[in-house]
């Protein structure tokens, strides 16, 4: 297998990916209410909760306008450093809503003091932040922007994009006080594409009655009543959710701390090698990101060119991002990817620059 060093979709275990050939159930059966009702249980620990876990068919932007739409009936603040934050304020008034934007410089973190002086200036039924910018290599101070709306506007419920951070880096829904924690299948979580998962806490729930208009797919409050019967509104993924529980069960075997640590530990590799070979992180530091990293493209590289290189040793890493595009590069470390495969994608890249 080749790896790759893409921030989605990512390398799927062999074993994870053959559990999607299990036969199917009818979805209104024993069989898939108990695979459903052990699969949400095995979701819980990834989000440090005892939340409800909802799992859908969608990606997870999907969720972003789960997000949206059943917990402001208006007033929306968006957060915004990045691609992926810009989108969900995009989403956000798409569907009507009136969502305000605080934006920081894309290569620095959302820091809690912009956003308790938004919260002193309007009151919010929601906020929206982005954990980890996928597009620029920044992890936002989540757990510290939690606090600040809490002391300042406490009824401002508070959602988390988390793709492509939970189950790599340490999230703790309930003791930060975290509202809605939303994440994709094929990012930190290693899976093939085409699930969403979130945890939503009890109190988003009870806003979320009130809230009209908040449609039919990604109605949180239709999608609760089922979920307390053990089943989904539509049909689920089901092959996606035998991959799931799969997954959450090797999860589990490494160990959550294990696997955020083992991420750590390729970030620091990948952010040394990176100024020890002329380049720079582009995010801001002390703010980097554990799942991917990205690099100022101040040597001028031909991003295709590099990537025709690697691709022919076997891997492959991924353009900037929109306007980032060729003026940064991207390495994913996130998912099932360990430091020895990094310290080969790195050699090789150390190759490429002795050839050109
Ligand atoms: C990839 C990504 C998204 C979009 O997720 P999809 O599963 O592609 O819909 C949203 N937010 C972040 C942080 C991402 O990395």
């Amino acid at each position: 297998m080749s790896p790759m060093f893409v921030p989605g979709p990512v390398d799927v275990d062999e074993g994870v990916l053959l559990a999607q050939s299990q036969p199917m159930v009818p979805h209104r059966s024993q069989e898939f209410e108990d695979l459903y009702l052990r699969t949400r249980g095995k979701a819980q620990p990834l989000f440090a909760t005892q939340a409800q876990v909802f799992i859908v068919a969608s990606s997870g932007t999907g969720l972003q306008e789960a997000a949206v739409r059943n917990l402001a009936r208006k007033d929306v603040l968006s957060c915004i450093n990045g691609a992926f934050s810009q989108r969900w304020l995009d989403v956000a008034l798409t569907n009507a809503k009136q969502a305000d934007r605080l934006e920081a410089d894309w290569n620095r973190p959302i820091m809690p003091e912009m956003v308790a002086d938004a919260l002193s200036k309007k009151k919010y039924e929601l906020l929206t932040l982005v954990h980890n910018e996928t597009s620029t290599g920044v992890q936002n101070p989540i757990q510290e922007v939690a606090a600040v709306v809490h002391d300042v506007s406490p009824d401002t419920l508070i959602c988390i994009d988390a793709v492509s951070s939970l189950a790599g880096v340490k999230i703790e829904m309930d003791a930060w006080g975290l509202d809605m924690v939303l994440t994709s299948s094929q990012k930190c979580l290693a899976l093939p594409p085409g699930l969403a998962l979130a945890a939503v806490s009890e109190r988003a729930l009870a806003y979320a009655k009130d809230v009209p208009d908040r449609g039919w797919y990604f109605d949180l409050v239709r999608l609760e009543a089922h979920l307390n019967k053990d089943s989904t509104p539509a049909t689920p993924a089901m092959s996606l959710i035998y991959a799931l529980e799969r997954q959450l069960d090797r999860i589990q075997k490494e160990g959550l701390e294990n696997r955020f640590a083992r991420h750590s530990t390729m970030a620091k590799h990948v952010q040394s090698w990176v100024t020890a070979n002329g380049f720079e992180v582009f995010a801001q530091d002390g703010y980097r990101s554990n799942t991917v990293t990205a690099i100022k493209n101040n040597l001028g590289l031909e991003f295709e060119a590099l990537n025709s290189f690697l691709i022919s040793r076997g891997m492959r890493i991924a353009n900037g991002y929109g306007q980032l595009r060729g003026k940064t590069f991207r390495i994913a470390h996130m998912g099932e990817t360990k430091l020895t495969d990094i310290q080969n994608l790195l050699a090789a890249i150390e190759d490429y620059l002795k050839i050109i």
